[in-house]
């Protein structure tokens, strides 16, 4: 059987593959090209650039599986693919670490400044040293702080133990119930049961001093003016989780305002592009959508991708 790779796999996935039977190809086929090329294939593996759409499935009757490595599937038409007959599988929890040590990355660059001060000292850090020195003294710690983390599924545990790891209390809001506690693995394996708190989002906004989010994208933002209104000022927020969830214009009204602190974004509307407004923002930190991009990531995605395919193909 023959896998199309459109958006790359890594080595140990396709090594899996490989050994299993399987023939991999990890050529990338353009979007505009693959209804006609992918007939040839049984199965594809997609990242989020590739678009597998009801036309694309029509076009290849042969095709017996989509897998998409990584989580949201908003680039597949599931259950058009689904009613086919088609297997859809993905890889929901071999990243979650991994967004979850870059939600600490944007907050402990936002505390310490560490993105504006890049920026500043090409332009002034000779001629202006002190000045530099002066403006980013007002540095803050992590511990001791009370952290808000917006869903508590998969990404929004990994960040509440990162954040209890760093002496942070943590306080979680979501739409279900949620475990009352968490088991924090330390160095030498000792695992310590922590208690969660879950507590109502209007109660979070109004106690947390960071708020991470890690929601879905549904229709709406559910971080917008009234929300903002009700934050802690000087709060540091995160997203991590998807374009849309933050009503960007609101972010940077109480950015401006003094209300927020400083936003760390992975992910922002108009994706790949982000308003120069964002970009070019003293107390915004951006990322492009690299929450997954880790070696250890991929590497499991790879691996967890492959052994899906070959339980779903093998049968
Ligand atoms: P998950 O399904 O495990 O958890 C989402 C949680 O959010 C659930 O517990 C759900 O009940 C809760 N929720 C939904 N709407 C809510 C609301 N309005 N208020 C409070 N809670 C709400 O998902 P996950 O794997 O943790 O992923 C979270 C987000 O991160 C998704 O949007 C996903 O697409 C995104 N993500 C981003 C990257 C990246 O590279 N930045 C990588 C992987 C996933």
């Amino acid at each position: 059987m023959k896998i199309l790779a459109n958006d790359g796999i890594d080595p140990l996935g396709k090594q899996l593959l490989e050994d299993a039977g399987f023939s991999v190809d990890t050529t990338h086929i353009p979007q505009e090209e693959l209804a006609e090329r992918l007939q040839a294939y049984d199965a594809i593996t997609v990242r989020s650039a590739t678009k597998i759409r009801a036309a694309l499935i029509d076009a290849c009757p042969n095709l017996k599986l989509i897998g998409r490595g990584g989580v949201g599937m908003d680039n597949i038409d599931v259950d058009y693919a689904r009613s086919k007959g088609i297997a859809v599988v993905n890889t929901p929890a071999a990243s979650s670490l991994s967004v979850a040590e870059l939600v600490f990355a944007h907050l402990l660059g936002g505390v310490r400044f560490l993105y504006d001060s890049q920026r500043k000292m090409p332009v002034e850090g000779a001629t202006n040293f002190g000045g530099l020195k002066k403006a980013y003294a007002k540095g803050v710690e992590l511990r001791g702080k009370t952290l808000g983390v917006i869903g508590f599924g998969r990404i929004g545990r990994e960040t509440a133990k990162v954040g209890l790891g760093l002496g942070m209390d943590v306080i979680v809001s979501d739409l279900f119930e949620a475990p009352k506690s968490l088991p924090l693995v330390l160095s030498g394996g000792i695992t310590v049961d922590i208690p969660i708190q879950q507590v109502e989002i209007a109660d979070l906004l109004e106690r947390a001093d960071f708020i991470s989010l890690h929601v879905p994208f549904i229709d709406k933002p559910i971080i917008g003016a009234a929300e903002f209104a009700q934050v802690k000022p000087g709060v540091g927020i995160v997203n991590a989780s998807r374009g849309g969830v933050i009503d960007e214009l609101a972010l940077l009204e109480a950015l401006n305002s003094g209300k927020v602190a400083f936003a760390g974004l992975d992910v922002f509307d108009n994706e790949p592009t982000p308003r120069t407004e964002l970009l070019t923002h003293p107390k915004v930190s951006l990322t492009p959508h690299i929450g997954a991009a880790t070696n250890e990531a991929q590497e499991r995605i790879g691996e967890e991708l492959a052994n899906l395919i070959i339980e779903h193909l093998k049968k």
